[in-house]
């Protein structure tokens, strides 16, 4: 099928409410069944909220970096600079890094970093023979990767668009439909993966053909590859509970993170791996390590500890309410989980600060009083 820019074409409502950094970034449209589908609204307000948390995602205007690098004797790789988008290329990455890893002799790594991306390689690793030690300052559940909104959008946030270059648009190429059939293969195994409905209010229907991709954020050669992604179905007036003439489904994959990267941690153990808290401050600490072969996925702290200059904190925060069951889809920067119905989403460049921004927290929170506000609640 044709594919174009479907969020611009059809008028999907952005502003204040949805698809914003970490949007649902892409699919086809399919003909509209004839259906009704009934949601229920979530309950938004200031007493509900539980926690607002921060992190700060680690972008590169250039891209993530995975490339093999010699630290003294070492076999040094770097797998880090995710964006918005390290869960959703997680295995992918990872997969590229232990390329690097297999093309050296030894077979024993240390990977620097427990977050997501760290986690995915040392998996990686030992699915390819290695012995691996995960060694991170911080563990689950305090790393940036326990503050994400988590779905599967591979492109927020991820890469400028004048800064790609051929050889990363195949590195991301290749990352990503592995990482898209990986997580396929982890719902319903207890890692906190799953697929889930994404409903995106809307007032036109005016294309009802085309890709959704990153919320426009990519401009250029295509980047995402057929094989990743799924059709969108609209929903017509009578047919969705939302205040807007339409509606357009897309299924979604969702990661609960305190889930995932526990049952990952689980996982590296289980296959022999060991994980130990230390922290390095140099490049020369990582040398005085036993492992013959390192992977740095330090996220952010790349910046420090490897001088990468182009890496800039993204802060994101996100506004937890009292968990709802009933609540089995996404709507208007709204997820829910077990942990809570997750609201998003923050997104200031340059921002490092950990600290709550009260006046962000209160405008997600009053959008989405507003939104759930207009939703049919008798409508079924
Ligand atoms: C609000 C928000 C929403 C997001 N939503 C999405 C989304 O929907 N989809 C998506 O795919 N991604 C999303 N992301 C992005 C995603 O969370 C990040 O890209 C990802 O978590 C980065 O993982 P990482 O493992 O590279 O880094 P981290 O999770 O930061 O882990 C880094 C690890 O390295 C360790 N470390 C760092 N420096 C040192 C050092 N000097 N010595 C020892 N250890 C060190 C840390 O302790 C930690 O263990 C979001 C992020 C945020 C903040």
């Amino acid at each position: 099928m044709k594919r174009r820019d479907f969020l611009r074409a059809s008028g999907v409502v952005t502003a204040g409410f949805a698809v914003g950094g970490c949007a649902p970034v892409f699919g086809r449209t399919n003909p509209s069944p004839r259906r009704r589908v009934s949601l229920a609204p979530v309950n938004v307000s200031r007493d509900r909220i539980i926690r607002t948390t921060v992190g700060l995602r680690p972008h590169r205007d250039s891209g993530f970096v995975v490339r093999a690098d010699k630290l003294d004797e070492k076999l040094l790789i770097h797998n880090y600079g995710h964006g918005g988008a390290g869960y959703s290329l997680s295995w992918g990455t990872a997969f590229l890094a232990t390329e690097c890893a297999l093309a050296g002799t030894e077979r024993r790594a240390a990977v620097i970093g427990c977050g997501i991306s760290g986690l995915t390689t040392a998996r990686q690793l030992q699915r390819h023979g290695f012995d691996v030690t995960i060694y991170a300052m911080a563990l689950p559940p305090d790393t940036t990767s326990n503050m994400a909104w988590a779905a599967f959008t591979p492109v927020s946030g991820l890469i400028a668009n004048d800064r790609r270059t051929p050889e990363w648009d195949d590195q991301f190429r290749r990352a990503v439909v592995i990482a898209y059939r990986e997580h396929q293969l982890l719902v319903g195994s207890g890692h906190g993966v799953s697929w889930i409905d994404e409903y995106s209010p809307i007032n036109s229907n005016a294309s009802n053909s085309g890709r959704v991709i990153g919320a426009g954020e990519i401009t250029g050669p295509p980047l995402i590859p057929d094989s990743v992604g799924m059709g969108r179905t609209m929903l017509g007036p009578g047919e969705h509970p939302f205040a807007t003439t339409y509606a357009s489904v897309l299924p979604v994959l969702r990661f609960e993170p305190s889930i995932y990267l526990e049952a990952l941690m689980r996982d590296v153990i289980a296959f022999g791996g060991r994980i130990v808290v230390r922290k390095f401050d140099t490049p020369r600490d990582l040398a005085a390590l036993p492992e013959p072969t390192v992977v740095n996925c330090t996220g952010l702290g790349s910046a420090t500890l490897f001088g990468d200059q182009e890496l800039v904190p993204v802060k994101g925060q996100l506004v937890v309410l009292v968990p709802q069951a009933e609540v089995n889809y996404t709507a208007a920067g709204m997820m829910p989980r077990g942990d809570g119905i997750v609201l998003g989403h923050v997104n200031q460049r340059g921002n490092a600060s950990l600290d709550v921004d009260e006046a962000a927290r209160d405008r997600v929170l009053n959008n989405a009083i507003a939104f759930f506000a207009t939703m049919k609640r008798d409508f079924a």
